[in-house]
């Protein structure tokens, strides 16, 4: 048996409860072969891949807090601290009633190789909880955040760890969660990032994730011989990623014309009307239904649907395994020319395999979403500095990030034979750098 095999084997066992992260560490080790087979014996003798898989810290609390009718609610807090190699941990909160240490896990392990493309110094973690955000008070809201941080600002720091947002942690829960941590430690720190503009926020970085998604597209449209400009493009998910890559995708000349959430989808041939989606999603924290509603080019469909409308660009921009082998397979019939992954492990291994075996351009969301994680190492930097940059010049800073990850991807795949194949160049240049820091910081 091979190296990456029995290592694999041994997640496998260690983690038989752990389907998604099972799922993020086959992706990585499968495409990483080439790297691990010629360098094996000294991986082998390091244990490079045994501590690769392995979080060098898991922290799992109690949050107690009391909702708006006098009643104690009891959730779980996770906070991974999976690779600090080349940083300090950095990675988002997700805030959802589907968390479990599992997810926490294939978030922190992807974040590894993301963090290390962006080329900037930081190390990989993620946390998260099972508390759903969704139809609570702000107080109710503030009162878990403020149990969450309790607990959490053990743990964190700004030379440490730096969380920031995901799936249900936006603007307002950063807001309450900093605030926390302040009182906790007398100390105004830049320990969060996706803070408001006023405490230390960092201009675009509301806009980062989804943008960065439309710079990497672009390029990676240029490079292939294609124009993004007048492309139709399906978009999943109708959050802080979703809304922005709308946008940007508008500003650049293309037409997004679908979005959805947890309960349904809109078409809308016209071209989603992104003011409007801010003001039912961003606003009033309303379904799509309302989107529909008021606009009468807009149908709304029940259930799952995106990716069964015809269009040359898919970006899923939502969870997890939603683009599944018969959505992959909707997607080719109609002609689609590029999949960019918004979000992170969107697309199963069957339907990655699938879209790549029949020719179309495939981006996985390490890289493409990598702009989100990169605008808050930009946050970082400014509130070391205690300056703050401009709009443009953070944007200006994100677009040629973008077109540097596009490139590196580009040339790790075609320095190891596997041209176009992105899952493979994302992966390896991504562990090259993980590595070569692993092993020489020594047993640790
Ligand atoms: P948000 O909470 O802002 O939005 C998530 C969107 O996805 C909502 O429209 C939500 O629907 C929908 N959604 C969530 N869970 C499900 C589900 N189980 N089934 C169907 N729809 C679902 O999150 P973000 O936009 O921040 O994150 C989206 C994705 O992008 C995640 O995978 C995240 O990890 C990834 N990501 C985010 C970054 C960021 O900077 N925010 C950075 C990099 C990656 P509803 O409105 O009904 O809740």
């Amino acid at each position: 048996m091979g190296y990456v095999e029995e290592v694999f084997a041994k997640v496998k066992e260690k983690n038989a409860s752990e389907p998604e992260f099972l799922q993020a560490v086959e992706e990585v080790l499968d495409t990483i072969r080439p790297v691990v087979e010629k360098n094996e014996e000294l991986y082998r003798k390091e244990a490079l891949l045994e501590r690769l898989t392995e979080p060098e810290r898991q922290i799992k609390f109690r949050v107690p807090w009391v909702d708006d009718k006098g009643q104690v609610q009891v959730n779980t807090g996770y906070r991974i601290q999976f690779n600090s190699a080349i940083g300090p941990y950095k990675g988002g909160l997700r805030f959802h009633p589907s968390v479990y240490v599992g997810i926490v896990k294939f978030l922190g392990f992807e974040q590894i190789f993301k963090n290390s493309l962006t080329g900037l110094p930081i190390g990989g973690g993620k946390g998260g909880s099972d508390f759903d955000p969704k139809g609570k008070s702000d107080r109710e809201v503030m009162a878990f955040c403020q149990s969450f941080m309790t607990e959490l600002s053990k743990y964190i720091g700004q030379d440490e760890d730096v969380p920031a947002g995901d799936i249900g942690v936006g603007g307002r829960e950063i807001g309450y969660l900093f605030g926390q941590y302040k009182r906790i430690k007398t100390s105004y720190e830049g320990v969060l990032t996706g803070k408001g503009l006023t405490y230390g926020g960092s201009l675009a970085r509301t806009e980062a994730t989804g943008y960065g998604v439309l710079f990497l597209t672009e390029e990676l449209l240029k490079c292939n011989g294609k124009d993004i400009k007048d492309k139709t493009v399906a978009v999943s998910g109708s959050g802080n990623v979703a809304i922005y890559a709308i946008q940007k995708a508008q500003q650049l000349g293309a037409k997004p014309v679908t979005c959805s959430d947890s309960t349904g989808w809109i078409y809308d041939p016209e071209g989603i009307d992104v003011e409007l989606l801010k003001e039912v999603k961003e606003v009033k924290r309303a379904r799509l239904t309302e989107y529909a509603a008021k606009r009468s080019s807009a149908e709304y469909h029940e259930g799952k649907g995106v990716w069964s409308v015809k269009a040359d660009i898919a970006l899923p921009c939502a969870t997890q395994n939603e683009l599944l082998i018969d959505d992959a397979k909707a997607l080719v019939a109609n002609g689609v020319i590029a999949v960019v992954e918004g979000a992170n492990m969107p697309t199963s291994l069957d339907a990655t395999k699938y879209l790549q075996e029949n020719g179309v351009l495939f981006v996985p969301g390490k890289a493409s979403n990598a702009g989100g994680v990169a605008t808050s190492a930009l946050e970082m930097t400014q509130n070391s500095e205690r300056l703050s940059w401009s709009f443009e010049e953070v944007e200006s800073k994100l677009k040629s990030i973008m077109v540097n990850i596009y490139h590196n991807i580009d040339d790790a795949a075609k320095r190891y034979g596997m041209e176009g194949n992105y899952v493979a160049g994302a992966n390896i240049a991504g562990f090259e750098k993980v590595a070569e820091a692993m092993l020489a910081q020594g047993v640790c």
